[in-house]
Parts: C-alpha cells; sequence; structure tokens
C-alpha cells in the first residue's frame, strides 16, 4: 500500500483560468523521498496545500496511508491528515519562544518525551543556545530552521517542505540538509521536498519529478 496516493487532481484557483494542476496523478511509498521540481508557477506550493488540506480540489481523489482526504464527499480537516508542512512563506508564532514554537504541535507525545524531541530537533537545525529567544530576535534563516524544526517535530507520517533551505548559507545548509537526510531515514519517515535547486534534490530524494512536465527521473 502506498502512503501517498493522488488521482486525477484538478484544481484553478479561479474557473475563468486554465487549472494549475489537471488530472495529475502520483503515489509514493512509505520512506520514501519525493523531489519535486518545475519553473516557477508550476503549481508545486499548490499540489502541497492541496494535500495538507489548505485547498480543495474541483476533481480528484488523495489518499493517505489508505484513507481517502479527499475526494468529491469527503474532505478531512488539515489537522487530522497526519500531515506536516513546512511552508515557502513559513511563519512562526510571534509571541512563543523558539522552544514553544516547536512545542506547539507535540500535545500528543507524552509529557516526558517532549522536551527530549525539541532538543533533538534543536540539534538538528543547530539552534541548542536559542530556545528562548524570540522570532523577532532571529535571522531569516534561523526563523527558517526553526520552522523546519517545528514541522518535523511531531514525526508526521508525510513531511511536505516547501524550499525549506532557501534562506540558509550554502555550508548551513549542506550540514542541515545532510542531518535530515538521515532523521528521515531513521525514522522511515515520507517526504516530499519541493525545491529549484537540483543539488538539494540530489542530495536526499529517491525520485523527483518534474512538475509541468511529466518527466520523471528516477
Ligand atoms: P514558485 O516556484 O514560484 O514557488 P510554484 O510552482 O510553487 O512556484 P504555485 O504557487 O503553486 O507555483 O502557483 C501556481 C499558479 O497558480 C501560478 O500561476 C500562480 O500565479 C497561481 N496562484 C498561486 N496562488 C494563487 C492564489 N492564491 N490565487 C490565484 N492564483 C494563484
Ligand atoms: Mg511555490
Amino acid at each position: 500500500m502506498s502512503i501517498l496516493e493522488i488521482e486525477g487532481l484538478t484544481f484553478s484557483y479561479s474557473k475563468k483560468e486554465e487549472p494549475v494542476l489537471n488530472d495529475f496523478s502520483m503515489s509514493i511509498e512509505k520512506g520514501e523521498v519525493v523531489g519535486i521540481l518545475g519553473r516557477s508557477g508550476s503549481g508545486k506550493s499548490t499540489l502541497l496545500r492541496l494535500i495538507s488540506g489548505l485547498e480543495m480540489p474541483s476533481k480528484g481523489t488523495i489518499k493517505v496511508a489508505g484513507t481517502t482526504v479527499v475526494s468529491d464527499r469527503i474532505y478531512l480537516h488539515p489537522e487530522n491528515r497526519g500531515v506536516g508542512m513546512v511552508f515557502q512563506d513559513y511563519a512562526l508564532f510571534p509571541h512563543m519562544t523558539v522552544k514553544n514554537n516547536i512545542l506547539f504541535g507535540l500535545s500528543r507525545l507524552p509529557r516526558n518525551e517532549r522536551n527530549q524531541r525539541v532538543g533533538e530537533m534543536l540539534e538538528l537545525v543547530k539552534l541548542e543556545s536559542f530556545e528562548n529567544r524570540y522570532p523577532h530576535e532571529l535571522s531569516g534563516g534561523q526563523q527558517q530552521r526553526v520552522a523546519l524544526a517545528r514541522a518535523l517535530a511531531p514525526k508526521p507520517s508525510i513531511l511536505l517542505m516547501d524550499e525549506p533551505f532557501s534562506n540558509l548559507d550554502a555550508d548551513l545548509k549542506e550540514s542541515i540538509r545532510e542531518e535530515l537526510g538521515v532523521i528521515l531515514n531513521k525514522a522511515n519517515m515520507t517526504c516530499i521536498l519541493v525545491t529549484h535547486d537540483r543539488n538539494d534534490a540530489e542530495a536526499i530524494c529517491d525520485r523527483s519529478l518534474m512538475l509541468g512536465l511529466n518527466i520523471i527521473n528516477e
């Protein structure tokens, strides 16, 4: 059974325009890390928003772990999909510390495991000494790393990442990318990574797909 099955997804932002996605299908196996490439405006962010439940398609079905989350009759609330997302225009909760931003999604975890999980995530994004800072005290790249930690912390069954490294310098990006690859592997987590950078895709993805052209590269 595929962990994610998308069939015949069609979506447009307005009736007057061509659909952004037209009869789009793909399926992903558990533990796969799949890259999504494609020119600006090709629908990469839109696809992630449809999977996570922030937009509703006009046609098509989406199944997560065998459960239909979207069809012509079903629309499962984003919170109940087991899908985590790092947005392209990620935003942190401004009145919460870094630590509390990451703790936010962990209410289902036993209390004694929460702090440990936050520690692991801070280590991943190299912000161990920043846990009590507020978002406005962080640089853009530091904020982006907190957003990544926050999405990964609950270990969602599918993690969707939209350009999660766009504000990081080359060295930091390379090391976070590498450690993220290890964490995803260890947790056998399924992940979709939207990126403009082929090197990102080559570094951590098992395969990549080009939106807009329907070319699949192994
Ligand atoms: P980028 O690489 O620049 O992030 P993308 O592949 O993520 O691009 P999308 O954001 O999915 O592209 O946008 C796909 C198309 O839908 C674009 O033509 C865009 O202008 C349009 N679009 C995106 N969001 C909206 C919206 N809220 N309302 C109307 N049109 C939108
Ligand atoms: Mg986008």
